[in-house]
């Protein structure tokens, strides 16, 4: 726990990241005029979103959401791209606090008991020095008050994966595999599966079908961003 406050510590940004104003109290990481040109998608409160709709019939989930639209060129995907490969924890922290706010105030998304994040390949964590959404998932765990099931899944196989296009045309990761570790933990429980970004859906696919060898097990989707083209 300590360790964790001299990290978040660190994480406390003083200017926006994206216009450089000076943050006021109750602002974090985005002044409010950058904040309010995001693009919203309003899934926590929207059934049949574009999440749900696109793993239906594919995998069983109980409910699917997503902060904002992944656009290029944009806040968004500079965003994702300092969490990603810059290692801007602030940013999990960013987006963990908002949809901890979203998921707590949404009918659809009541009685989640854990939260299980989308694994990266051992080579991949080897590589990178850390999991994007280690912190995300710490502090939407902390806003919640439920517990982060770490390690129960974790990625095998091939380290590079192939990609192909699907029948929509776009690439998307093949093979991907995931094995699951300790089904005792997940046994009856409905955990919230996190990723960073939703674009096909290959990957939570791969994860909850894994997931879903446990006995009882339900599963709800939160990613940070979708990407809808
Ligand atoms: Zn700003």
């Amino acid at each position: 726990m300590r360790f964790f406050h001299s990290i978040f510590n660190l994480f406390y940004p003083v200017l926006c990241l994206t216009c450089g104003n000076h943050l006021v109290k109750n602002e974090y990481l985005l002044c409010s005029s950058c904040r309010h040109k995001l693009p919203e998608t309003d899934f926590c409160n929207t059934p049949n979103n574009l999440i749900e709709s696109t793993l239906q019939g594919r995998v069983s989930i109980v409910a699917g959401t997503a902060l904002l639209y992944f656009r290029k060129k944009g806040i968004v995907q500079s965003l994702i791209h300092s969490l990603k490969y810059k290692n801007r924890q602030e940013v999990g922290i960013f987006f963990a606090r908002w949809m901890g706010n979203q998921l707590k105030e949404s009918e659809r998304f009541k009685n989640i008991q854990g939260i299980v994040m989308v694994p990266l390949h051992p080579k991949r964590y080897k590589q990178r020095g850390y999991n994007q959404l280690t912190v995300f998932a710490e502090e939407l765990s902390k806003e919640l008050e439920i517990p982060v099931y770490k390690d129960v899944l974790i990625k095998v196989g091939k380290f590079s994966t192939q990609t192909k296009k699907n029948r929509f045309g776009r690439f998307e990761k093949i093979n991907e595999r995931f094995h699951i570790t300790d089904n005792d933990r997940l046994n009856g429980k409905h955990v919230l599966l996190v990723d960073d970004v939703f674009t096909t859906g290959a990957t939570l696919e791969a994860c909850a079908s894994e997931l879903l060898k446990t006995a009882k097990l339900q599963i709800s989707i939160a990613t940070m961003v979708v990407s809808d083209y």
